[in-house]
């Protein structure tokens, strides 16, 4: 930093701020050159600017144009969440969504929000679904209301015990004798589910009471005869012993006793084994064999395939996914027995009661499966003739549930797609990748990450914004960990941006880009190559927005501001910008790039951090109604901003100055003159257009190499001195696609400059140590 700061008195916050830009300003060097200094150097530049000035520094503190903005430095604690709630309800973010369909857009984008989960407090694992579909522009929402039942869990491990035992037996022809009812004889079947890895390789069948047991039955055309009933006690067929006797509870004892009296019980003993288990009642579940209603989906499942092959999946692994999931799905049983919910129609006195003379018919009682109403939601909400959103998005466990429940109704009513795109996310862990669970007690709730919980220190308010980049630079598509440490890291970046913005909003006070904006093709050229990068950014960022790619939107925004701006841009421009004359072109032209900057920026961010993009559209001293970037449409750049060839001019020169700064490590480059030898040719050429005399201390090209002096020659100098140092590399200039290519070498040649430290602009361009610059005596006597 090369202008003059006082340490006191008023300003002096401003210039605290100005220049504690939250890193070190250090020369970013661009990677893609070649030189022979190696490669990515970064030296900090700060060096003699730490010291404090003598006090007739302060002579020229008012004439310094210093940054000057009220938008804060920080939000501490409690302000990140309140400051959110006040932007919220000042720039009506609750108004945005009628206000946006009021517009009549031509093209409604039409995202379909997945059924709401019924049970329970959201978790943040619900706060990444919703936030991915925030940060996407929804112009047309319905929210159908199925809801998302509960369903007891039924796969387990089963009962075996020893029912036959004699050697030398052909156990695929044999039969048993039934130990209870005489004359009953039961068959002995191969089945695959049997191994010999457990137990004895012969397992009790009961057809009525598992899939695989009923698989092995119907195979083989035994009775499925179910001798227990839905309030799981014996029916009358199971004789008068059991009947009406609970088979988990006293049902046992009975048997039990009943084979004990015919001598056929070997021995009794308790073992523990695996069962399913209801969930909420945590009580054993009883599978019993019940008649259902199915869809035979061999057909469907075909068409559906086909037509998935115009679906966009997004990431492209979700749709092999869906469609092993579909395979492994036979038939969709649609039928439920629950007391409330949507009837099944096609029941509705089919029931016969009394056998096939009765003349009386019941109403079945059967509900549908609630994933055949939510899957046909399509056909409720969705708007238009075509009936098809743009985009379907939900955790991965729905390709099995909604994506796919959804798909099969569709096709099957009317061979087509519901979707045209389907976005699937992944789950939230915790921080060491463990499940979130209410059982493990580590479940999140977003309100506590928002607004904090009941203590502070452990639990500090991070506020809305914080969730929400956490969601974006998550990999949304796989797995997604949250932790303390993963939320501190989100809140760093985003106060780095905040500085960032900062640096932007107190730079171009006192600029109307109406009357003060500078031509592109007038301004210099570090400025037009900042316009370059903004298109290319703006590009880039609104490609990733459209692929669902919310984690590269967060890293080209990140190197952005950390790299190109912080690093790079703003500590080259500083002088530019606090030393010039408040309206000189050269300080205008920077001005101009700033203002693009801050638009193209605040734009980008927008979707995923919109409090902060408020917050800082609020504080643009020239922004005019409406005032709400939301209302203000989408990033606006300028083809005639795209200028490649001046990558080569800006990285050439990056290249030279890393020569030059490798050769005095750990000094101010500020106070030393460089002399840059460049062989005639291409290179040359270029560097010319950044300083057309010979020696200049104000060039564009001295403001690069932030140097005292910077001398460009085409051949060696007759004479040098004995206090010098050389440097020696090449550039290869790259132009129209690799049509032009040249290589260049060129010499740096760097001398302790002669020049006193300017007391107003800490430039060593001064003659004496007391006397201002030329620069500087030029503008503080137009004042
Ligand atoms: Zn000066």
């Amino acid at each position: 930093m090369r202008w003059g700061l006082h340490p006191r008195g008023p300003g002096a916050a401003a210039l605290a701020a100005a220049r504690n830009l939250w890193v070190p300003p250090r020369l970013r060097c661009r990677p893609g050159w070649q030189g022979t200094t190696g490669r990515l150097l970064v030296r900090s530049v700060t060096g003699a600017s730490n010291q404090l000035q003598s006090s007739n520094n302060g002579r020229y503190r008012d004439t310094v144009l210093l940054p000057q903005t009220s938008f804060p430095m920080k939000l501490l604690g409690q302000q990140q969440p309140d400051t959110e709630l006040e932007i919220q309800q000042k720039c009506g973010f609750s108004e945005l969504y009628s206000w946006q369909r009021e517009r009549k857009a031509k093209t409604e984008f039409c995202l379909h929000d997945g059924p709401p989960y019924a049970n329970g407090d959201p978790h943040v694992g619900h706060a990444l679904n919703k936030v991915i579909i925030l940060f996407i522009y929804v112009f047309d929402t319905e929210r159908e209301t199925a809801k998302k039942g509960t369903q007891a869990g039924g796969v387990g491990g089963r009962s075996r015990f020893l029912w036959s035992r004699e050697p030398g037996v052909d156990l695929e022809t044999g039969t048993c004798a039934h130990p209870l009812t005489p004359h009953k004889d039961s068959p002995l079947l191969p089945a695959n589910h049997v191994t010999m890895t457990k137990g004895t390789g012969l397992v009790h069948t009961a057809p009525a009471h598992g899939m695989e047991d009923y698989s092995v039955a119907s195979q083989h055309n035994l009775p499925t005869d179910c001798l227990v009933d839905e309030d799981g006690v014996f029916t009358d067929v199971a004789g008068p012993e059991l009947q009406n006797k609970s088979v988990l509870e006293e049902g046992t004892d009975v048997v039990i006793k009943m084979l004990q009296a015919s001598k056929h019980l070997l021995k009794e003993e308790k073992l523990v084994h695996s069962y399913p288990y209801d969930w909420r009642t945590k009580k054993p579940v009883v599978i019993r064999a019940s008649k259902q209603w199915f869809v035979n989906i061999t057909d469907i499942k075909a068409t559906a395939k086909e037509l998935l092959k115009k679906v966009k999946f997004i990431p492209g692994s979700a749709l092999n996914a869906m469609v092993e999931t579909m395979d492994r799905r036979p038939y969709w049983c649609i039928s439920r027995q629950r007391v409330w919910g949507v009837p099944i129609p096609t029941s509705f006195y089919i029931f016969l009661v009394g056998g096939p003379d009765a003349l009386e018919y019941a109403p079945g009682q059967d509900i549908l499966d609630i994933w055949f109403d939510s899957g046909t939601s399509w056909s409720c909400v969705l708007p238009g003739t075509d009936q098809r959103a743009d985009l379907y998005l939900e955790g991965k466990d729905q390709l099995g549930g909604w994506f796919q429940s959804s798909l099969l109704t569709s096709v099957a009513a009317r061979k087509k797609a519901p979707f045209k795109t389907v976005v699937v996310h992944g789950f939230t862990l915790g921080e060491k990748g463990e499940k979130m669970s209410k059982s493990l007690g580590n479940v999140i709730d977003p309100d506590v990450v928002i607004n904090g919980g009941q203590d502070p220190n452990k639990e500090p308010p991070y506020g809305a914004d914080v969730l929400r980049w956490w969601v974006a630079e998550s990999n949304v598509f796989t797995e997604v960990t949250i932790s303390p440490s993963v939320l501190n890291a989100a809140r760093d970046d985003i106060s780095k941006l905040r500085n960032t913005l900062r640096f932007l909003l107190g730079n171009i006070a006192g600029f109307n880009p109406e009357t003060d904006s500078v031509p592109v093709n007038d301004m210099y050229v570090i400025d037009q190559y900042m316009l370059h990068l903004l298109q290319d950014l703006a590009n880039k960022i609104t490609d990733a927005y459209k692929q669902y790619d919310f984690g590269k939107v967060v890293r080209l925004l990140r190197a952005f501001y950390t790299r190109e701006l912080s690093s790079f841009y703003f500590s080259i421009i500083k002088d530019r910008l606090y030393c010039e004359n408040a309206d000189d072109p050269k300080r205008r032209s920077c001005q101009t790039a700033l203002a693009e900057t801050l638009d193209v920026v605040v734009r980008s961010v927008a979707p995923i951090l919109p409090h902060l993009a408020e917050e800082v559209f609020q504080h643009i001293p020239y922004a005019k109604e409406p005032k709400s970037v939301f209302r203000t449409g989408w990033i606006r750049t300028s083809s005639i901003w795209k200028k490649p060839g001046l990558e080569e001019a800006i990285e050439s020169t990056c290249a030279m100055r890393d020569s030059f700064l490798g050769s005095i490590p750990g000094k101010n480059a500020a106070e030393y003159k460089v002399t840059l030898v460049i062989e005639p040719g291409l290179l040359f050429e270029i560097i010319e257009m950044l300083q057309a005399e010979e020696t200049s201390s104000t060039s564009q090209l001295n403001e690069l190499m932030m140097a005292s002096q910077t001398t460009l020659l085409s051949q060696e100098p007759r004479s040098t001195t004995t206090d010098v140092i050389e440097r020696k590399g090449t550039f290869l200039i790259n132009l129209e696609g690799g049509d032009i290519r040249e290589e260049s070498s060129y010499k740096v040649i760097v001398t302790p400059t002669t020049k006193e430290k300017c007391p107003r602009c800490w430039k060593y361009t001064a003659e004496s140590p007391d006397a201002l610059c030329p620069r500087c005596s030029e503008v503080v006597s137009g004042k």
